[in-house]
């Protein structure tokens, strides 16, 4: 038994548990962060965002040597892959950012306790079913996990998740994803530009649900002029699995007649769910809500008064950014101060080459509302920057009210959107109009210069189009 006690215990130290442990920290409270992996970061560190982001830029660097380079008149002699040398420039880059938590808690004075925590009272939290730790006050952050589907059972080899997809041990010949979502794509393009051919089949009619329809649309037309192939309106009914790979079962979505498609690896990419497993929270009476998230009020707290919770655990888009602010906030919040959250402004991005990213209200979401709005459009091939770049593919849509201009909105796929998107993510967090974006100075020549044409172009003016 331990008599140990903190101001704060944080369950989980992924992107929303770490960083709210940190600024916990910075405002003086004594803070404990409750981890089991070995290392701290969560999903986003060890197995998600960070990983991957390794993997696509590693990737993009050999399709750009391999097939790229001639284009801008650079002769490079015969490429070659060496995929332990990609695997071991994602391992050391993983390595520096869990090390970099590490450190960032030693210098805060967090005290990081290692193993599974359970919730065992209002104020108790019990470590690996020993050690028992006081808390005036709990935050749950303990992330999500991939969703199984049900007949396509995950064994890590031939049936990856995200996890699998980002250790393969050498380059599959073919791969089916399963699910037409950010993960499913981004993992298919690393392999894609590695040699795999990649056959995306989505439940759906369209890519990245809940994406501009337009953006979604130019986004695979792109993907499928890169050689990946889709299977839209098509569900997986069966897998079956022999040592020359897996054969799918799969019929239209709307029904009809099944067919089967082969492939050595199939990576399942359908969702995340929660992950409250061993956490006891029926023992406190923690409610969860219909899709198994732990239902919070506005400011994170659930119906036990000193027990919150943050990031993908709850409600709201499963993104290591969304955690983050949450964590913050909540942490600000129980040092005493306000605590805020805008998700009107919560980005979105895929980071596929082109990037696809996204913010705010879609043309789709308006309509629906009934909101009158004005849309203006630019492409990249109009870009001077962009054809310096050889980068064309693409375009910026900005959307704002129809009375106000306030920016209500921006998609956006082209090269570096998920650096391009911040810009109206800070328009929109100061509540600027599309005026206010195509007046403002854009460095010539950028990729920006896109998006200030595209605000242009709200008021019916681009200069270069
Ligand atoms: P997590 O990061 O999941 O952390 C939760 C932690 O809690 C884990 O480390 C877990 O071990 C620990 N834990 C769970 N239960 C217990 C317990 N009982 N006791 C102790 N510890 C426990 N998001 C982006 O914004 N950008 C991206 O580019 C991006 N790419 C992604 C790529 C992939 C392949 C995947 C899978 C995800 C990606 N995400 C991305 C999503 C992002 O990883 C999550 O949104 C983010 O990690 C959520 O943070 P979190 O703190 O809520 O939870």
């Amino acid at each position: 038994m331990s008599d140990k006690s903190y101001d704060l215990v944080v369950i989980g130290g992924g992107p929303g548990g770490y960083v709210a442990a940190i600024r916990a920290a910075q405002l003086g409270l004594k803070v404990a962060c409750v981890e089991k992996r070995a290392t701290l970061g969560g999903t986003c560190l060890n197995i998600g965002c960070i990983p991957s982001k390794a993997l696509l830029q590693a990737s993009e660097k050999y399709e750009e040597a391999a097939h790229a380079l001639a284009s801008f008149g650079v002769k490079t002699g015969k490429v070659s892959l060496d995929l332990n040398g990609m695997m071991t420039h994602k391992d050391k880059v993983v390595e520096a950012n869990v090390k970099g938590v590490e450190f960032l808690f030693k210098k805060n004075k967090i005290d990081w306790l290692k193993g599974s925590g359970q919730v065992t009272g209002k104020n108790e939290v019990t470590i690996d079913g020993k050690e028992k730790i006081q808390a005036k006050n709990i935050v749950i952050a303990t992330g999500s996990t991939h969703v199984d589907l049900p007949g396509v059972k995950v064994d890590e080899k031939q049936i990856v998740s995200s996890t699998g997809a980002l250790e393969l041990g050498s380059v599959p010949k073919t791969m089916v994803v399963i699910g037409g979502g950010y993960i499913g794509l981004e993992m298919g393009s690393v392999w894609q530009r590695l040699g795999t051919q990649v056959t995306v089949v989505e439940y759906l009619d369209r890519l990245v649900p809940g994406m501009d329809a337009e953006v979604a649309k130019t986004f695979q037309q792109v993907l499928k002029k890169q050689g990946m192939a889709f299977k839209l309106g098509t569900k997986v009914t069966a897998a079956k699995q022999a040592k020359s790979g897996v054969t799918l079962t799969v019929e239209p979505a709307k029904g009809g007649a099944a067919e089967q498609i082969k492939a050595e690896i199939v990576l399942v990419a359908i969702g995340r769910r929660p992950y409250v497993d061993g956490l006891g929270l029926d023992s406190v009476g923690v409610e969860l809500d219909d899709r198994g998230r732990i239902k919070t009020d506005a400011h994170w707290r659930t119906n036990v008064e000193s027990i919150y919770a943050i990031g993908d655990v709850i409600a709201g888009p499963m993104l290591a950014h969304k955690a983050e602010e949450e964590g913050v906030a909540l942490a600000e919040m129980l040092a005493g101060g306000p605590g805020h959250v805008n998700y009107e402004t919560v980005p979105g991005i895929v980071y596929t080459w082109p990037e696809v990213a996204s913010v705010g209200k879609t043309e789709e979401q308006l309509k629906e509302a009934g909101v009158k709005y004005r849309s203006g459009k630019f492409p990249f091939a109009a870009n001077g920057r962009a054809r310096a770049m050889n980068a064309t593919d693409g375009f910026v849509k900005i959307l704002a009210d129809e009375r106000t201009d306030r920016v209500l909105g921006a998609h956006i796929i082209g090269p570096d959107a998920g650096s391009l998107i911040h810009e109206l993510v800070m328009a929109m967090e100061f509540g600027g109009s599309a005026e206010d974006v195509a007046r403002a100075f854009h460095g010539h020549p950028t990729l920006n210069e896109a998006v200030k044409e595209a605000a242009l172009a709200v008021h019916k003016r681009p200069l270069h189009m």
